[in-house]
């Protein structure tokens, strides 16, 4: 069968391949893959080198951001032929350390997780993978295609879960948030926010193009301006662009007691004049949290679900702006304009 597959670090290597059926091994449900979200992971993949194949193995299947529809699935696993379902991306560490014992292995604590299409694992990209049950995310089929977006907003699912979790440390009425960056992963955390209630505010550099739209189509606030020109006390940012700089403005504009959370990263050595005494000062007297928070846990890929099918689909659906067949996977690696979401199609 097909897949889309590359050397990671040689963009130029980036194909399709011919490779077995999956394997048994992978699981015990047989999905036909349909779609095949690509996101930020996958060009770092590509251009920086990020991730590895399987041990002994040159190229890496991609794709860790999945839909597919249900061949083959056991009596009582819960899942039954033409259902639709994502993948899970990570597998815990074989030890298991105390985090993937607890079927959090998006807390790993050694780092011997797999991960597919990014970790020595192959990805879910091609024509049909196997997923064991416990790693397979019931997707409405309500949703269709867009199920596709469950791994993005599992990511995001995540950032809101341990915000809230690390604000209720103390007396914590949340009424303002801030998501710095409006790409796939900042819309889908603004979605959450707005989900929440909460007034809600998106900066990013661009004033033009769909992102506007889609963030006041919400009900939330965009902005083109600097941080630090912002009117607003947020209780809670979710930081989405891994810009640095970005992540300490956001922790000086907030509220005191506010969460800042950190789900982006970048590769970029850029070195900026900083004063860490008072951005120390403000932390401590204003009682702020910052955190960095990656990936997701099994009950963040429900919670996705679960907000997808809460949200507008033709909202969702404009999240999606390029689809491409498997032969053109690679122009997804090239980042365009008007780009907000660009997925494969494997199958119709
Ligand atoms: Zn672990």
């Amino acid at each position: 069968m097909k897949a889309i597959a590359i050397i990671p670090g040689r963009p130029d290597s980036a194909g399709v391949i011919d490779i077995p059926e999956p394997p048994l091994a992978d699981g015990e449900i047989l999905v036909r893959t349909k779609l095949i979200g690509i996101c930020g992971t996958d060009v770092g993949i590509a251009r920086d080198g990020y991730g590895s194949p399987p041990p002994g193995e040159e190229q890496l299947v991609l794709g860790h951001e999945s839909l597919g529809e249900v061949l083959e699935a056991p009596q009582g696993s819960g899942f039954a032929p033409g259902d639709l379902l994502a993948g899970v991306v990570r597998r815990p560490d074989p030890v298991p350390c105390g985090a993937c014992a607890a079927d959090e292995w998006d807390m790993c604590r050694n780092g011997r997780y797999v991960e597919r299409g990014i970790k020595e694992r192959h990805g879910y990209g091609s024509e049909r993978f196997r997923v064991d049950r416990r790693f397979a995310v019931r997707v409405d089929p309500k949703l269709g295609d867009l199920g596709v977006l469950v791994e993005p907003t599992s990511v995001v699912a995540k950032a809101w879960e341990h915000a809230e979790r690390i604000g209720a440390r103390a007396w914590f009425d949340p009424k303002v948030a801030l998501i710095t960056g409006a790409g796939p992963i900042g819309l889908l955390a603004a979605l959450l926010a707005r989900q929440r209630g909460l007034e809600t505010h998106v900066v990013d550099i661009v004033d033009s193009g769909p992102k506007p739209k889609l963030v006041t189509d919400l009900g939330a606030h965009y902005h083109s301006v600097p941080i630090a020109e912002l009117d607003v006390s947020p209780d809670i940012v979710i930081e989405c662009t891994g810009v640095g700089e970005l992540a300490i403005q956001a922790a000086r504009s907030t509220s005191p007691g506010a969460v800042v959370a950190l789900t982006g990263i970048s590769h970029s050595d850029r070195a900026l004049r900083t004063h860490p005494d008072e951005l120390n000062r403000a932390l401590v007297l204003g009682n702020k949290a910052v955190f960095g928070t990656v990936n997701a846990a099994r009950r963040h890929y429900d919670q996705a679900a679960d907000a997808l099918l809460g949200a507008d689909r033709g909202w969702l659906a404009s999240l999606i702006t390029r689809r491409l067949p498997p032969a053109d996977w690679p122009s997804a690696l090239e980042k365009r304009p008007d780009d907000i979401k660009v997925v494969i199609e494997v199958a119709r």
